[in-house]
């Protein structure tokens, strides 16, 4: 059976382009940098954020996680929203690997109070340890920041010495949204983490970008941690077409989105949150006690979705049409009437 998938766009299946190239791929022992495919991806991708250098790792989280490992020292503080990837999504792992401190402030979606941001950062003293990197999103969530609060948030943690980290699992999609290049985006922070597993539609992988110096760190701690690997050429054949060709085309699902929010919006109740639905998801709600057997019963008529936590979020991808957007949230439609 096939399942109209809209729990995320990490479901999205390589394309048939991707598995050719993947099979076609030259390939070498990447930990001697010897993979001529993965050392000009990792050029290109650089290249594309507008970095001097990148590295390849398993996973947005993976990437993230390294980042605080190579620009921090253990008992370090980094800022973070609290509603991060970083701080809720990774399992912990900040203070398991880099074993930095992290501070969460609150935001409104995404966006902090810049006075209270400056505010936080420390030196340090008998009692206090020093700040060292502030992390931002962008994509947050469903909501895309824009570029004059990128460039903000930027120089008040340059005025301070800190340096920038910038969780950009969906950049390619903020960058649709700002309908500007990623570089534009990618210029207010020293390092950017890039999945290539989301709505790119690449199985596997997130590259690392920033300075030539911080990279070289960067790839003697991914080894520590596990990450150096070897015949990666055919991973990155696959991460060539998502950044070149896959990234083209995100707008078709920021619209397929905006049409399925059309008709959630038919079913009487339905709460569409207004903050964040720039890009390819959907977050809303229904006063309605049923909600939360929703995806159960979608499951049984061939839709997945992730189960209600205090809103639902649908996401579209390249492996979702229109047809599919229709008959789901029909099936939404016939569940609360
Ligand atoms: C998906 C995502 C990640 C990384 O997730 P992995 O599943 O580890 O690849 C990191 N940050 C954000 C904002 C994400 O959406």
């Amino acid at each position: 059976m096939r399942y109209i998938d809209l729990r995320s766009d990490t479901v999205t299946h390589p394309t048939l382009e991707m598995r050719e190239a993947m099979s076609k791929a030259l390939v070498g022992d990447d930990v001697f940098s010897d993979d001529p495919t993965m050392n000009e991806f990792e050029e290109l991708v650089a290249k594309t954020l507008g970095k001097e250098a990148g590295v390849f790792v398993p996973s947005g989280t993976f990437s993230n996680q390294l980042a605080l490992f190579t620009h921090c020292q253990k008992g370090d503080e980094v800022i973070v929203d609290q509603g991060a990837h970083i701080v809720q999504h990774e399992s912990g792992a900040s203070a398991v690997i880099a074993g930095v401190q992290l501070f969460t402030l609150d935001s409104n979606f995404g966006i902090w109070d810049i006075n209270k941001l400056l505010n936080t950062v420390k030196q340090r003293t008998i009692s206090t340890t020093r700040t060292k990197l502030v992390c931002i999103e962008n994509s947050y969530n469903g909501r895309v920041l824009p570029l004059d609060y990128m460039e903000k948030v930027y120089n008040a943690s340059k005025s301070k010495g800190l340096a920038v980290h910038l969780d950009g699992a969906r950049i390619f999609n903020a960058a649709t949204a700002l309908h500007c290049d990623v570089k534009e985006i990618a210029k207010y922070a020293d390092s950017v983490s890039v999945c290539l597993s989301k709505a790119l539609a690449a199985p596997i992988g997130t590259v690392l970008v920033g300075s030539k110096s911080f990279i070289d760190e960067a790839r003697f701690k991914r080894k520590i941690m596990g990450g150096g690997m070897r015949q990666v050429g055919i991973l990155a054949a696959a991460g060539k077409i998502a950044i070149e060709t896959m990234s083209k085309r995100l707008s078709v699902d920021h619209e397929n989105a905006r049409y399925m929010e059309s008709l959630l919006k038919t079913i009487p109740g339905i709460i569409i949150d207004e903050r964040q639905r720039d890009i390819n998801m959907v977050f809303f709600d229904i006063d309605d006690e049923r909600k939360y057997n929703l995806d159960t019963f979608l499951f049984e008529k061939g839709v997945k979705i992730l189960p209600y936590e205090g809103a639902f979020r649908f996401v579209t991808h390249k492996d979702v049409n229109r047809e599919d957007i229709s008959q789901a949230i029909k099936l939404v439609s016939d569940y609360f009437s």
